[in-house]
């Protein structure tokens, strides 16, 4: 089929973009230096979250990311049936629990304002957060359960989209986009130069270095830098290991956040820093306190072998929104600034892509988040 749209970006919005469309009946091309291998989309901890990631101040993005999650549940059964391969989506859902009385203090005042934005979450006393998960520490002061806060194994996620791609027909092109040209044409750093009536610009951080954006009407993206830490099994036990936690939980200890997102083969995704800092270093510090907090509320974290430790940076736009529609620039739109929840709003933006391709009004819920 000849090529329609050309996605530049093989992270999850540009894979979950090419996979919707080419199933819509649109030739597509990839074009990336790693498709679904790189980028913030292999880092994520691939939590679905939109009632622990509700923040004051940000109500319209939970009601996107409470829209973004309500595509999960038949997005995972279809591609999963496309690939033949599971993306180990998990709906055992979250706990978020507190380590001393302030932090306690804290997560009421946040149930409080997740109970006004009308979503469900219920206060659990210290008992009742260990009956739900037994490795927590016996210092842990209570939390809430959060049943519809539930994750995906981001990486089974992102092998699962570029099997479906390539079994949908997808073209891949191992490259780096240098500049947009007029036509709109895509200029690789190798001399390359690619048409197509439509171009797709999902390259999260890298946008900022593709020349000829100026004029699209696009806004300054930014990196966050997350460090993040694998945990697993001593090696005789991995593969098939009992998690040490049965599903997400995530903590307060003395003001700082951390979270565990448990995978089906025993490891433990260990998460994350917030930091507006560009290198690329993985600094001891950052992983020494991701740890130390892990350990306050899951002590057993101790028996485990440390598999990765490694930091990516997640797209975000200056008031942390998405930004999903057309460019001022003729036959280009824009999927980025996903920011935090770039694996929880992938199938909403790719149906949303879907629509703006096909001309169709996009979803209600992203109409406000076309760039300027
Ligand atoms: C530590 C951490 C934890 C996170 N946890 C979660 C979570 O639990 N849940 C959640 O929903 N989100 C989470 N996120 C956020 C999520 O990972 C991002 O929002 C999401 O991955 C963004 O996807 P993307 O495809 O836009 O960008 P990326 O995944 O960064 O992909 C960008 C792609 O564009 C390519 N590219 C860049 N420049 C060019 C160019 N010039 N030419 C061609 N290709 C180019 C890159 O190679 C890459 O393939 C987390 C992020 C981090 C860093």
């Amino acid at each position: 089929m000849p090529v329609d749209v050309q996605v530049v970006g093989g992270g999850v919005i540009g894979l979950s973009c090419a996979w919707d469309l080419s199933r819509n009946g649109h030739g597509v091309r990839v074009v990336a230096p790693l498709a679904g291998h790189d980028g913030a989309s292999w880092v994520a901890a691939g939590m679905l979250a939109p009632v622990t990631e509700a923040q004051f101040g940000e109500s319209a993005l939970t009601d996107l990311l409470v829209e973004g999650a309500r595509r999960w549940p038949p997005f995972a059964r279809a591609l999963e049936e496309s690939a033949g391969r599971s993306v180990g989506y998990e709906t055992a859902g979250t706990v978020a629990v507190a380590l001393d009385a302030s932090d306690r203090a804290s997560l009421d005042d946040l149930l409080a304002y997740q109970r006004a934005l009308g979503l469900e979450a219920v206060r659990r006393g210290p008992s009742e957060c260990r009956d739900l998960v037994p490795a927590l520490s016996p210092a842990v002061r209570g939390g809430i359960e959060v049943p519809g806060d539930h994750a995906v194994d981001n990486r089974a996620l992102l092998t699962a989209l570029v099997q479906s791609c390539r079994l949908a027909g997808v073209e891949f092109v191992a490259g780096t986009v240098r500049a947009l040209e007029p036509g709109p044409v895509i200029a690789l750093h190798d001399g390359r130069r690619l048409g197509s009536a439509h171009v797709l610009l999902a390259a999260g951080t890298g946008l900022p270095g593709i020349a000829g954006l100026e004029g699209a009407g696009l806004p300054d993206i930014r990196p966050v830098k997350g460090h993040i830490v694998r945990l697993g099994p001593p090696e005789a036990a991995r593969g098939g290991g009992v998690p040490l936690v049965g599903r997400t939980v995530r903590g307060l200890v003395r003001g700082r956040s951390v979270y565990l997102v448990p995978r089906r083969d025993g490891s433990l995704v260990v998460g994350a820093t917030v930091e507006e800092r560009v290198d690329t270093a993985v600094q001891a510090g950052a992983v020494h306190e991701l740890l130390c907090d892990a350990r306050a509320i899951v002590p057993g974290i101790d028996e485990l072998s440390l598999l990765e430790t490694s930091t990516g940076f997640r797209p975000a736009t200056p008031d942390n929104m998405p930004r999903i529609g057309w460019t001022a620039l003729d036959g280009v739109a824009v999927a980025t600034g996903h920011y935090r929840n770039g694996i929880l709003l992938a199938p909403l933006t790719a149906a949303a892509v879907v629509d703006l391709i096909d001309r169709r009004p996009v979803p209600p819920a992203v109409r406000a988040l076309a760039p300027a």
